[in-house]
């Protein structure tokens, strides 16, 4: 439970934070998820938003660029989805509504009925700035869950609770993991930053005994292809870093690691 205790800790105190800002006037972090200041200095911006604004063909204020190529920055060392599992709010529902599903069983009743792909994240990412380029405005942003979340979480909740309701039923009793691993194309936009970030899960086969709860928790299973097999990192841009692997594994054969980009990896 320690990383989904520091997660949600996490994901709590960034929101408390935004909502300090516009109802007490506090400077730590103002803003929302999209365009936000720390201690009115740091400039911090959703670098996809961006690249959807540039696409529409509109100018992007400095404020803004620098502030994208600072989240992009602090993405690629700390690792792309780390947004996902520590920042963003959807995820608490997601992870809530896989929860539940897997208590009752739901899976069961489903298997091989609906069979999405989970590159469709990236086909909407695509699609996302094509429409971006035709119509000249950040076409995500203005149906983006997560933009609409986070004002409601920050401003008060409205439009936001039916965007929560609606996620959290389609992930409960349609598809597993099915908004943020399937359709969410900004989660699809950090996966493939998190290709190249510095921070890693490392598998030590040697250790692990295939009891396979790993896997039985990851929200992104494929990006396990190892265990058991090879002692290998989790180099998928795909993995959360969200550290569930870790909390279950009871043979101390996961673990946060630091990138060596010179040395081959031990198989
Ligand atoms: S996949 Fe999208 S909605 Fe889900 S946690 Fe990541 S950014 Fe948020
Ligand atoms: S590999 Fe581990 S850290 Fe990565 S998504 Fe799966 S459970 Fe989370």
């Amino acid at each position: 439970m320690k990383y989904l205790i520091l997660r949600r800790l996490s994901q709590f105190s960034i929101i408390f934070l935004y909502f300090g800002a516009n109802a007490w006037g506090w400077k730590i972090l103002q803003g929302n998820l999209s365009s936000s200041k720390i201690f009115e200095t740091i400039p911090m911006s959703d670098p996809y938003a961006i690249l959807q604004i540039f696409f529409a063909g509109s100018v992007v204020a400095v404020d803004a660029l620098i502030g994208g190529l600072v989240a992009l920055a602090f993405y690629v060392i700390i690792g792309g989805r780390a947004f996902c599992s520590w920042v963003c709010p959807i995820n608490i529902v997601t992870e809530t509504a896989s929860y539940v599903r897997g208590k009752l069983n739901i899976q069961k009743y489903q298997e091989g009925r609906v069979i999405i792909t989970r590159n469709s994240r990236y086909y909407i990412l695509v699609t996302s700035l094509v429409l971006s380029s035709i119509f000249g405005v950040a076409a995500f942003e203005f149906l983006s869950p997560i933009s609409i979340v986070t004002r409601g979480l920050i401003f008060g909740l409205g439009v936001g609770v039916a965007t929560l309701v609606l996620i959290f039923l389609f992930d409960l009793f349609v598809l597993k993991d099915g908004w943020c691993g399937h359709f969410c194309p900004l989660g699809g936009f950090y996966s493939l930053i998190g290709r190249f970030s510095l921070i890693r899960v490392k598998h030590n086969a040697e250790t692990c005994t295939a009891c396979m709860k790993c896997k039985e928790v990851c929200p992104e299973k494929d990006v396990l292809f190892m265990v058991s097999k090879e002692s290998l990192s989790v180099n998928m841009g795909e993995c959360t870093l969200c550290g569930r692997c870790i909390d279950v594994c009871g043979d101390n054969s996961m673990k946060f690691h630091i990138r060596d980009y010179l040395k081959k990896e031990s198989k």
